[in-house]
């Protein structure tokens, strides 16, 4: 079986960057540590930080003090000033990238526009730029799209995982119904890289595994790229996932992961399909 791995792949600067800050606050300390939900939206790397004594609450409550590390993808202001009055301590691994998007989104809430955020309303990383407009911002996706009146001022942001196609979808709704539209290209480059070589790697093989959390949007939206392809393409998380009817009749087999996937997962998973 030939496998080909797409060009960008595995762990982004920002997944990376709040690894990195986790393992130092707990090699640091004696005090528990925690973090508001997981910290990558991957079960294999959060099972690893486990074991390194770094645990994932998913509320306030579940702990009572002790280091709070905010994962890459941010939370709103209030969540912090909550998480401080009951005693803990705040490490912020916001991605800078992120925390660009919710600076952006404040901007233009005070600016007077009506901000859009071209995202997943239930995604962390929404809530938390949402968050950043003291809640007026609105999310904005295919299945949620706002009323538009004439007069609306819109200034429009993207959550960092979005696909370029989904924010040309967004633009070209909104423009036709106002006439001022401010726009953040917020796309993050790590992501939009990822996509753009799951892209060119669909339309090469004839079938595409994409490996990564099934929690993790950008992964999802990995997915949702190579079929837009009409590429038979599987969403696994472990080479576990696998099953070898999919290979029958195939030749070529593409490999891509979201940026949350540990490189030894997609490494396993190559490994296994080139046994096959
Ligand atoms: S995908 Fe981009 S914005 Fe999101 S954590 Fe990674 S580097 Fe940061």
């Amino acid at each position: 079986m030939n496998v080909m791995v797409a060009e960008h792949i595995g762990f982004c600067f920002g997944v990376m960057r709040a690894l990195n800050i986790a393992k130092k606050t707990k090699e640091g300390t004696d005090k528990p540590v925690f973090t508001l939900g997981p910290l990558i939206h991957n079960p294999q790397a959060v099972h690893e930080l486990e074991e390194l004594g770094i645990h994932p609450i998913n509320s306030l409550d579940e702990a009572h003090g002790g280091i709070l590390i905010i994962r890459s993808h941010g939370v709103p202001p209030d969540v912090i000033e909550k998480a401080k009055e009951k005693g803990f301590e705040i490490v912020d691994a916001t991605c800078p990238f992120v925390k660009r998007v919710q600076e952006y989104a404040r901007k233009l809430c005070e600016e007077g526009y009506r901000v859009i955020v071209v995202g997943e309303e239930n995604h962390p990383e929404v809530i938390g730029i949402i968050g950043h407009t003291g809640g007026k911002a609105e999310a904005m996706n295919k299945r949620r799209i706002p009323v538009i009146e004439d007069r609306d001022r819109i200034g429009m942001v993207a959550q960092t995982t979005q696909s370029i196609e989904n924010l040309k979808l967004a633009i070209s709704y909104v423009v036709e119904r106002v006439k001022e539209l401010k726009v953040y290209n917020t796309i993050c480059n790590a992501t939009y890289m990822r996509q753009q070589s799951t892209k060119l790697l669909a339309k090469e093989v004839d079938l595409m595994l994409v490996v990564g959390g099934k929690m993790s949007a950008n992964t999802s939206r990995l997915v949702e790229i190579a079929r837009n392809e009409g590429c038979e393409t599987y969403h696994i998380e472990t080479k576990e996932d696998i099953d070898p009817a999919w290979f029958s009749g195939k030749i070529t087999v593409g490999v891509a992961s979201g940026t949350s996937t540990p490189d030894w997962v997609i490494k396993d998973v190559v490994e296994y399909i080139k046994n096959l």
